[in-house]
C-alpha cells in the first residue's frame, strides 16, 4: 500500500502520518525528515539543503527524489509506505509514478488534509519539537504536561528555523505555488481523497481511516 498524505504545512500530516504507521504496518517516509538528518550529520548533502530549508524553499527535485527512491527501493518499505511531505512538485509527482511502476507498484490513495492559511499560521508558529525523538506538540492545541519540555525524553523543546513567523509565510506561498498542482496532477486518476483536517488529532485520523477504506 502506498498512500501519500498531501497538506500545508502543520496540517498534521508528520503527527497522522506516525498514527498511520501504527495501525498499518508500514513505514513513514518523510524527506522533511531525511533532510533534517541529513543536516545533523553535517553531510555535504545537509550542508548543502540548509540555507533552501531555513528560508522555507524547496529543495531540488532531483535531491528529494533519490532519497525517496533509496528508501523504497530497501527492504524496510517491500510491504508500502505512507509518504509524507512527497512529492510537492508535478515532477517529483511524475518521477514517483515511473519508479513504482518500474517495480509493478502503484500510488493507492492521496490523502489530502485540508486546512486554512489562518490556521496554518497558527498551527505553525505554536509547533515545538523534542530534538531527541522528534515528537512533534503544541503550546496550545498539545502542550507538553511541562511546559517546554518533551514528555518521553525531557529534553527542552525547540522551535523549527522554518516555523517562524516570516518564514511560515514562504512555506506557504511555495505550498500554494508548487504542491496544489500534485492534487491536479492526482485528481484525474481519482486518487485525491479530501479529509478535514480540522479537529482534534483522533477526529482527524478516525477521517483519514475512513478515507483509506
Ligand atoms: P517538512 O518537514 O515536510 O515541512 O519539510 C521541511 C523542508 O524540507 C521544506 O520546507 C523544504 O525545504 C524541504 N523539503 C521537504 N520535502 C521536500 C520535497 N518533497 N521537495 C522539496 N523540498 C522538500
Amino acid at each position: 500500500m502506498i498512500l501519500i498524505l498531501m497538506g500545508p504545512p502543520g496540517a498534521g500530516k508528520g503527527t497522522q502520518a506516525k498514527r498511520l504507521v501504527a495501525r498499518y504496518g508500514i513505514p513513514q517516509l518523510s524527506t522533511g525528515d531525511m533532510l533534517r538528518a541529513a543536516r545533523k550529520s553535517g553531510s555535504p548533502l545537509g550542508q548543502k539543503v540548509a540555507a533552501i530549508m531555513d528560508a522555507g524553499e524547496l529543495v531540488s527535485d532531483d535531491i528529494v527524489i533519490a532519497l525517496i527512491e533509496e528508501k523504497l527501493d530497501g527492504s524496510e518499505a517491500s510491504e508500502g509506505a505512507i509518504l509524507d511531505g512527497f512529492p510537492r512538485t508535478t515532477a517529483q509527482a511524475e518521477a514517483l509514478d515511473a519508479m513504482l511502476s518500474s517495480k509493478g507498484r502503484a500510488v493507492d490513495a492521496v490523502l489530502s488534509i485540508e486546512v486554512s492559511d489562518d490556521d496554518v499560521v497558527r498551527r505553525n508558529s505554536g509547533r515545538r519539537t523534542c530534538p531527541t525523538c522528534s515528537t512533534s506538540y503544541h503550546v496550545e492545541f498539545n502542550p507538553p504536561r511541562a511546559a517546554g519540555v518533551c514528555d518521553n525524553e525531557g529534553a527542552a523543546l525547540v522551535q523549527r528555523e522554518d516555523d517562524k513567523p516570516e518564514k511560515i509565510q514562504a512555506r506557504l506561498a511555495a505550498y500554494h505555488r508548487d504542491t496544489a498542482p500534485v492534487l491536479a496532477y492526482y485528481q484525474p486518476q481519482g486518487l485525491v481523497k479530501p479529509v478535514d483536517g480540522v479537529g482534534s488529532i483522533d477526529d482527524v485520523f478516525g477521517r483519514l481511516t475512513a478515507a483509506i477504506g
